[in-house]
């Protein structure tokens, strides 16, 4: 009894090595000398110019539903009509209008921004790379900057979307469509994202993953000695594949330490729950946030721009837009084999 018991608990063990590494060894980039040359469009000193723009005074600190986070909003969707980077066929103003209603009382009507890149192959499939564009705006006569959360999510995707648009005008269009995701009301409680969800661009199974950028312009006190990380939260809740993707992407491209410490489901701090990606995951799409931890400047007026390291912010933009090109660009669609 004990020892058939074993039997088969190694087994099973076995078995699951040998799915792991079957998955390994289909995933590859065939397509590397491009993916390197685009990604070195992605630079410390254009992020630095987004997140300097974002933050201004007249944003005021972009909460939800006000001037300034309506200003932000406009500032990037004007970025995109100069990159000549399209809307989405829906929302062709790049604004996804969510009525006043859809937040508590005291939260005016707001807007998710959305850019779109069609994709070649399989335009109906999609990826969805997003970052809250609102922050906490002013508390006590002082604003609330937020160049950290999430400036420095909001300009990775910004430099994103330019180097996919690049590639596409010299010919080398994704497979699948990609949607750039500027999510209002994150900080008042993932509202953006949730609208998002309800009201996708195309079904919403047919969105293959969910990137999501939170906070990667700063470095931890865990990493104060080695800032050369990121955490990656929930590659591995929904698809197996997707966790080695990322995990291929950085051996390939990046070499960045991938420091899976709030992944665990046990983790105190539950930031799997606490942005955007949640609202994905909830839906069966497989997500990672990429996040690079608290710091003392966190939620305080002191989120400023000039305390990011905008070499680490392009290292950790360059790894998202690897990953995010395989996932546009695959053979299949990422393979969802786990339930939340
Ligand atoms: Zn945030």
């Amino acid at each position: 009894m004990t020892l058939s018991l074993i039997l088969v608990g190694s087994c099973a063990t076995l078995s699951q090595k040998e799915k792991i590494t079957a998955i390994k060894i289909k995933i590859a980039f065939n397509d590397k000398e491009i993916v390197k040359k685009y990604a070195s469009t992605i630079t410390s000193e254009e992020l630095k110019v987004h997140v300097y723009d974002l933050t201004k005074d007249e944003f005021n600190g972009r909460m939800t539903g006000t001037k300034g986070h309506n200003a932000a909003c406009a500032f990037i969707r004007d970025y995109y009509i100069n990159e000549k980077i399209s809307a989405p066929p829906k929302d062709d103003d790049y604004f996804q209008e969510i009525p006043k209603s859809y937040f508590s009382k005291k939260i005016n009507a707001s807007q998710n921004v959305i850019a779109y890149l069609k994709g070649k192959e399989k335009p109906e499939e999609l990826l969805v790379i997003s970052g809250h564009s609102d922050h906490e705006g002013v508390i006590d006569g002082e604003i609330y900057y937020g160049a950290d959360d999430n400036g420095s999510g909001t300009s990775a995707i910004m430099e994103i979307a330019q180097a996919f648009k690049m590639a596409y005008d010299d010919g080398y269009k994704p497979k699948r469509s990609i949607a750039f995701l500027h999510a209002t009301g994150e900080e008042i409680g993932l509202y953006g994202s949730r609208y998002y969800t309800e009201h996708p661009l195309f079904p919403i199974e047919n969105t293959v993953a969910n990137l999501n950028i939170d906070m990667v312009g700063r470095v931890d006190n865990r990493h104060s000695k080695n800032p050369n990380y990121i955490y990656i939260i929930g590659s591995d809740r929904l698809s197996t594949e997707l966790h080695y993707i990322s995990e291929a992407a950085n051996a390939t491209f990046s070499d960045l330490e991938l420091d899976y410490k709030y992944n665990s489901e046990n983790d105190p701090n539950r930031y799997f729950q606490r942005s955007d990606h949640y609202n994905f995951a909830l839906k069966g799409v497989p997500t990672i946030f990429y996040f690079n931890g608290v710091h003392e400047d966190y939620t305080k007026p002191t989120d400023t721009a000039d305390k990011l390291n905008y070499k680490l912010l392009e290292k950790r933009t360059r790894l998202i837009f690897s990953t995010a090109w395989y996932l546009a660009n695959s053979e299949k669609r990422v393979v969802v084999d786990k339930k939340l």
